[in-house]
């Protein structure tokens, strides 16, 4: 195998499957990629349930090292010194590199786990396991068993439960025997690829994932109505529009039927207008009653249920941020809530939410996530939610299909959600001077006190970053709604 002399991981392997264009730019130019605060928060997860699974095989040894080759040293001593369970171990053989969660001793051969922040088995998972069979075994390590570990559908609070309570084992063993030897060409070929220099040319397309890190990198140069910005545009139409040497919403044939929303989006930038704004936007403006409150929730849904009576990826809602606009340009109020420190902070929050509502005349959100929170909150049971969900369901407006269908700018490349809209429509209005910047933050940040990682000055500094964080959400529909009104 050929890599350049660099060692391939699953990682950089599974980049190159989705896109070798992906690898290349992993390898050559990885200043380029971009990622995001979301991203690191989910990986600081996994390594978290990963450190935790470390307990299904307990009195084992990190395999310290600052390099590979430290760690790829320590791990053959470590071995050699009769070591029976290993963290971290680290192996590399024909150019490839594999570092498994957990390595141990099954008599004279070996088992390793590897360790999955999520409830499900998916085929990503089961590649990973046979990659790191493949080095293992190419590395000459008798393996009797693989397993995949997952977090258990019904977790307990991690505080008082065994660990083997909060994870399951799937054996895929006898898988990566079979498959394994398929790897070692499968890896050829993209490396082919990737040193042919015909990754670099990959033009971005529908294979392009929202994590991708080279996104921005990708998409800059693409025309803000490049054919792949067209909403809902179905995946055999794109492909044989492109086939076509159709790339641009411009090009497409006045004839050619597309979806309601892709129709939208060429008549949007067909008009010459920037931004295009719908004949019955001022009618469907005409409609918010005052006062108008424009709401916003925060939430988190963790693995483990950090709550007592919670259950793991249950819903929970603890914050929310209400601007009050008391009438068309006139006084805005605010009020806001949040909930770091009760075992059940649904109870205070609609006891907080219930006076905000009850005389508002339009409720206005962002997206369907406001229903699916209330609705939560009835389902749990929680007095007065009920009657908050009628006042909701009777006076929402969502500020979201204003976007989708009411105004459009080129700059909006075919999305309509509020981190896109708004740089556009408000510039200069945005989340980059604050310390919690996007709800995956904010989810860890409330996992992250509920734990009881976040105490004293450290927690009372985060319940402020999120309240400002949520305060700058519904600021920035107030913003918004300003602008529309003011396009009419
Ligand atoms: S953005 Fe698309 S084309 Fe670019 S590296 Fe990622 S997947 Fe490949």
């Amino acid at each position: 195998m050929n890599s350049g002399g660099r060692r391939l991981s699953k990682s950089a392997y599974k980049d190159g499957v989705k896109c070798p264009k992906r690898l290349w730019l992993r390898w050559n130019q990885p200043e380029l990629g971009v990622v995001d605060e979301a991203m690191l928060a989910r990986a600081e997860i996994g390594q978290k349930i990963g450190i935790l699974a470390r307990g299904l095989n307990p009195g084992g040894g990190e395999v310290p090292g600052d390099s590979l080759s430290e760690r790829l040293e320590n791990t053959a001593r470590m071995m050699r010194e009769g070591h029976r369970v290993l963290y971290e171990a680290a192996f590399a053989i024909d150019g490839l590199f594999a570092q498994v969660d957990i390595l141990f001793r099954i008599g004279e051969t070996w088992g390793f786990r590897e360790v999955k922040s999520a409830k499900t088995v998916n085929d990503n998972h089961v590649k990973d396991a046979i990659f790191q069979y493949h080095v293992l075994n190419r590395s000459g390590l008798s393996i009797e068993r693989v397993e995949l570990i997952f977090v258990a559908q019904e977790t307990p609070m991690i505080e008082g439960s065994r660990v083997q309570d909060l994870f399951v084992p799937l054996d895929v063993t006898d898988i990566c025997r079979r498959e394994s030897s398929e790897l070692p060409e499968a890896v050829n070929e993209l490396l082919a690829v990737v040193e042919s220099g015909e990754a670099e040319k990959i033009r971005a397309g529908r294979h392009c994932e929202a994590t991708c890190p080279y996104l921005a990198h990708c998409f800059g140069d693409l025309a803000d109505d490049d054919l792949l910005f067209a909403p809902s545009l179905d995946k055999r139409k794109y492909q044989a529009l492109v086939d076509r040497g159709i790339h641009r919403m411009s090009e497409v044939p006045a004839d050619e039927e597309l979806s309601n929303k892709a129709e939208f989006v060429r008549r949007a930038l067909g008009s010459g207008r920037v931004p295009w704004v719908a004949p019955d936007l001022g009618r469907r403006l005409a409609a918010v009653k005052y006062p108008a409150v424009f709401l916003d929730f925060e939430t988190a849904s963790p693995l483990f249920p950090v709550n007592p009576g919670m259950k793991g990826g249950e819903l929970v809602v603890f914050q929310f941020s209400a601007h009050v606009l008391s009438e068309p340009g006139g006084d805005v109020g605010h009020f806001e809530f949040v909930d770091l420190d009760s075992d059940d902070p649904h109870l205070g929050l609609v006891e907080a939410l219930t006076p905000v509502l009850s005389g508002a005349g339009s409720v206005i959100h962002y997206s369907a996530f406001e229903k699916r929170c209330l609705t939560r909150l009835v389902g749990a049971g929680i007095p007065g939610a009920q009657e908050l969900l009628q006042k909701f369901l009777a006076s929402s407006v969502d500020m979201e299909d204003f976007f989708k269908d009411g105004v459009y700018h080129p700059k909006f490349r075919g999305k309509s959600s509020i981190k896109v809209v708004l740089p556009v429509m408000v510039p200069g209005l945005d989340y980059s001077d604050l310390q919690v910047k996007n709800g995956g933050m904010a989810e860890m940040s409330y996992v992250a006190a509920r734990s009881g990682e976040l105490v004293g000055a450290d927690l009372a500094a985060r319940r402020e970053a999120l309240l400002r964080y949520c305060e700058r959400d519904t600021f920035a529909m107030v913003k918004l709604f300003e602008v529309l009104v003011g396009l009419v």
